[in-house]
């Protein structure tokens, strides 16, 4: 690709928009040429409006441009939005409106019916509802929520080979997931905190639209009955899930992490610059997966999973971890637009 793709970032200043701004640093298409964010934001050096929080060194171009505000008249006509969701809605839908191809990572539009929620791994299919969106030029695409990403990749497989029931998921969310500051350090410190709002319900209902089926521009939800519970844990990045599943015809443990091992998806057949190689990463030790150790497996993008063994009241149980803000959001929305890329996507009529 001779010519880059310029993107703008919505959110650019927070956790999310952080991650996007690391992990564009050196990409092969595209190139991020704004960034907005709120009005306190807005007009300030983009290294005065933030608190940098990620490792690697915030480049001299990106620290020095001016963060603009979230109105739609930025010249990328590719908009990644990692807006706070009180916000997002409007903001993404005005966008859309004015021409802009917006992949969100917000939970305001991901049920409405023509809008595809995708796993680029899992249902790249859905992606053809942009063209019955009324937005002209324009559209909304949205990424899942972070456990979701994890748990829906660790799903897809067992789905088509053995039909699932029943899942019951109780995760262990990490810190950043809350955005940036979060929780205060006196509250997640040496706590577990057994609530975290709206997600046990993103967690139950965002798998049925994934797994779901596309037919006559609509997506048929899959049948299965999802049980979450969620809980934030004092870890930085990464997010844990166990799992208990039911399925409709059985098999044994050693078939499950034969087709775990062998799930590829489209960005693995397409060679899309941020596609782990494998997107699942099955581990035999007792003790593992870990988010300390496993988080960054595959550049962040690939899924650990761990102790499959069978269950007394399911079928099977098993543990998931999944790094939040790298699959589970900006990593997550940047393999969508490489897929929308590799598709044709990009140049809607
Ligand atoms: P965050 O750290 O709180 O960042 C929120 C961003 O929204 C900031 O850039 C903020 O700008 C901007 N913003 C807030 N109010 C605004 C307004 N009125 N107008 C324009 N911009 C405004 O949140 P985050 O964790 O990055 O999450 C961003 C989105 O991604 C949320 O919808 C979240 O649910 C979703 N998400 C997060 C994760 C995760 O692991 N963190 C994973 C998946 C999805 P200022 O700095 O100028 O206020």
């Amino acid at each position: 690709m001779k010519e880059k793709i310029s993107v703008g970032i919505l959110g650019a200043t927070g956790s999310v928009g952080q991650k996007f701004i690391e992990l564009l640093s050196n990409h092969p298409w595209f190139e991020i040429s704004e960034i907005a964010a709120s009005d306190k934001s807005a007009g300030k050096k983009y290294k005065n409006a933030t608190t940098w929080n990620m490792a690697s060194l915030l480049s001299e171009r990106i620290g020095e441009m001016i963060v603009k505000s979230c109105a739609p008249n930025l010249q990328s006509k590719l908009i990644f939005s990692a807006l706070d969701s009180s916000v997002a809605g409007e903001i993404e839908e005005e966008f859309a409106r004015n021409g802009y191809i917006v992949i969100s990572n917000s939970k305001n539009h991901r049920f409405a019916q023509d809008v595809p929620l995708i796993i680029p791994e899992v249902n790249s299919d859905h992606l053809e509802l942009v063209k019955i969106q009324n937005f002209g030029k324009g559209a909304i695409i949205t990424n899942p929520n972070c456990s979701t990403i994890g748990l829906a990749l660790a799903l897809k497989p067992l789905h088509n080979n053995f039909g699932l029931e029943q899942v019951n998921v109780v995760t262990m969310q990490a810190i950043s997931g809350a955005g940036y500051p979060g929780i205060p350090s006196m509250d997640i410190q040496d706590n577990v905190i057994p609530f975290i709002s709206g997600e046990e319900e993103k967690i139950e209902k965002e798998p049925l639209k994934i797994l779901g089926k596309l037919s006559n521009n609509e997506i048929k939800f899959a049948d299965i009955k999802i049980s979450a519970q969620c809980n934030r844990v004092s870890v930085i990045d990464g997010h844990t899930e166990c799992v208990q599943v039911k399925l409709k015809n059985k098999f044994t443990k050693k078939d499950i992490i034969e087709i775990w091992k062998d799930f590829k998806g489209e960005p693995q057949k397409l060679k899309l610059p941020f596609a782990p190689s494998n997107p699942i990463y099955y581990f035999e030790e007792d003790r593992f997966p870990q988010p300390k150790l496993h988080r960054n497996v595959d550049k962040g993008m690939a899924v650990s999973i761990g102790r499959l063994r069978e269950c007394s009241l399911f079928d099977f149980k098993f543990v998931i971890m999944s790094h939040n803000t790298i699959r589970g959001a900006a990593g997550g929305t940047i393999l969508i637009a490489e897929l929308m890329k590799a598709k044709g996507y990009l140049e809607k009529d």
